[in-house]
């Protein structure tokens, strides 16, 4: 495994409001390997990126901005391209809030994941444009990604790339639930008794654990951003690829241990510490 450029700055950003994230554990964490680089959590992206534009910030670009958001919204889990609709002004009136309003609230829009991220990728200033920089963003939207095999978009939890882009809900609502949740679901068993029923099995909104389980798709990000694979093929190791919440449970909260010996070995020789 090759690591690429150092990385000297990790930027972390949070878009919209989430609950039980906790940035300054995260990045306590991150501190224990990325000894030389410059951790800092910059709040919200929007706010931040386009404060800091030289030109300013004119409505009309807050506007074209809105109906990029709208264009990246999947409509159709079944359909790749969602037509040349014209976005409807609700819905540029939705994202203009989101862009403006730092701690907003509403969640569970699905977007293309890819989209999405090259719009956030466009207001990244020039001079931080190099992959000695490494920004992330946590999102409280749902990301998807089009899958050639089954041709639909599936919700994923993280889309890395620059920046890498972490969805919160999709902790909760990409990966699978255990197979009985679906079984017994269509019986019509209400779904409070279904959730006590396999509690612990599943990770439900507003979980507690929700920043121990994002440190490991940080350090997936990382991975992806040093040596182009964020994923390992051992259960155990956080950088495991979970399709499963029973899957996502292990690798991140129950695993005998953290990572794998290749990627402990990685990160201690980025820590300096072999
Ligand atoms: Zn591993």
């Amino acid at each position: 495994m090759k690591g690429g450029p150092r990385i000297t700055g990790l930027h972390l950003y949070v878009e919209g409001f989430i609950s039980h994230l906790n940035i300054q554990e995260i990045i306590r964490y991150l501190q224990r390997w990325m000894k030389g680089s410059d951790i800092a959590f910059r709040g919200n992206f929007f706010r931040h990126h386009l404060s800091t534009r030289p030109k300013g910030v004119t409505p009309r670009r807050i506007q074209r901005l809105a109906q990029e958001l709208v264009f990246h919204r999947i409509r159709d889990a079944t359909r790749r391209d969602s037509g040349d609709r014209r976005p409807m002004e609700v819905e540029v009136a939705y994202e203009r809030r989101r862009i403006g309003q730092e701690d907003f609230r509403s969640f569970g829009i699905l977007y293309d994941g890819f989209g999405l991220q090259r719009i956030f990728s466009g207001l990244i200033s020039e001079d931080e444009r190099y992959l000695n920089h490494c920004h992330i963003i946590f999102t409280n939207q749902l990301l998807g990604t089009w899958d050639e095999d089954d041709h639909r978009y599936h919700a994923r939890v993280s889309v890395y790339g620059f920046p890498s882009l972490i969805s919160t809900t999709g902790v909760v609502e990409a990966p699978a639930k255990p197979r009985e949740f679906y079984l017994k679901r269509p019986l019509g068993i209400p779904l409070e008794i279904l959730k006590d029923e396999l509690r612990g099995r599943f990770i439900d909104h507003g979980d507690s654990r929700l920043t121990e389980i994002l440190k490991g798709y940080v350090i997936q990000a990382l991975f992806f951003q040093m040596t182009g694979d964020p994923f390992c093929d051992d259960p155990q190791c956080r950088l495991y690829n979970a399709h499963w919440q029973e899957e996502l449970i292990r690798a991140q909260l129950d695993g005998k241990y953290e990572f794998c010996k290749s990627h402990r070995e990685f990160l201690n020789r980025l820590a300096g510490l072999q």
